[in-house]
């Protein structure tokens, strides 16, 4: 099977989205943004054996690839529209590509987000590009910089589940409801993409949570060019986690690992109101923080200060 038959078999899709006016199989796709719109661009490759396990089901390396840019996509409180594929395969085996592919597009459909076009090529490992662009009303897009003292820190869902749902896929320990919940959470996590557009107006700066709770909380403070607390305490953690580990464990997991995907915030509105406002999204927010002046970022557990060390994933050292 060569890369024109995959791309026929497996990408290759109708579309009835009038804003695309060329799709897959011409050398560039043509897109017609909105009028009042601005335009929010976002690209995330997982290569096997480092982003994801090699024995990952293929549905869930498609789906997964599609939700962390949905993610980027939500952090900036945008719509998703389009997206592109950039695909290395190690061999062209057609049960991976039809399961990918399932995935992939289960991850789309849930958003109204089309594939518009790619590029297939052979190489070592496989490697998965997806790049997504969405639209948000004009000078609406929601930054890392916008952040102000006295703003609390809110971060939506439970941390930790990913990271330790990766680490009983990579343990082979014997699963039970619980850590099969936990691992869901590494291979399907969900983009709080209706939550993104819900706090525009509410929040200050926003970042999705791709590399851990603390590492992610400090580049948003960085970027805002403030301090700020996270009060451990307030972490939300979630039950199959907490029934999975002891408490220390648990919120080792929720502060440093990486791969929730779940939005953290600041707003000036209380936890009580982001909530009202939210209802629809299926998830609640929690208030774990605050943002003050100056630089920088420390916790504190039982109202005292908590020495946390950052292990916040990175590609070098
Ligand atoms: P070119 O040689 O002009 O770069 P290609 O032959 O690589 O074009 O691709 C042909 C068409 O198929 C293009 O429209 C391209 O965007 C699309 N395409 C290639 N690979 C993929 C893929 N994995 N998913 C979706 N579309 C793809
Ligand atoms: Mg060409």
């Amino acid at each position: 099977m060569d890369e024109f038959e995959i791309i026929r078999r497996f990408f290759d899709r109708e579309t009835t989205d009038e804003s695309i006016i060329a799709g897959i199989g011409d050398d560039g796709a043509v897109t017609r943004p909105m009028a009042g719109r601005d335009l929010v661009t976002v690209i995330d490759s997982m290569v096997a054996g480092v982003h994801f396990p090699l024995s990952m089901h293929p549905a869930d390396v498609g789906y997964r690839a599609v939700a962390v840019n949905l993610s980027d996509i939500a952090a900036m409180a945008a719509i998703p529209k389009w997206m592109t594929l950039a695909l290395t395969l190690d061999q062209a085996d057609p049960a991976w590509i039809e399961d990918f592919a399932k995935g992939l597009f289960a991850a789309a459909d849930e958003h109204g987000v089309s594939l518009i076009g790619g590029d297939t090529t052979h190489g070592s490992e496989k490697v998965v590009t997806i790049q997504i662009t969405g639209i948000v009303e004009v000078g609406a897009a929601l930054m890392r910089s916008g952040a102000s003292a006295g703003e609390s820190i809110f971060v939506t869902g439970s941390v930790g589940d990913a990271a330790a749902g990766l680490s009983i896929l990579q343990s082979g320990a014997p699963s039970n409801a619980d850590t099969d919940y936990l691992v869901r959470r590494f291979t399907r996590p969900t983009a709080r993409v209706s939550v993104g557009r819900k706090i525009g107006a509410l929040a200050g700066a926003a970042i999705d949570l791709s590399d851990g709770l603390f590492t992610d909380t400090e580049k948003l403070l960085s970027a805002s060019s403030l301090s700020g607390i996270i009060e451990t305490d307030l972490v939300p953690l979630s039950a199959e986690l907490q029934r999975t580990m002891a408490r220390d464990d648990a919120l080792r997991f929720a502060l440093g690992g990486g791969d929730d995907y779940e939005l953290c915030f600041t707003s000036a509105a209380s936890e009580d109101e982001i909530n009202e406002s939210i209802a629809e999204c299926g998830v609640a927010v929690t208030r774990i923080g605050s943002v003050g002046e100056g630089r920088g970022l420390s916790c504190t557990m039982n109202g005292e200060r908590y020495a946390y060390r950052d292990d916040g994933y990175r590609h070098f050292r």
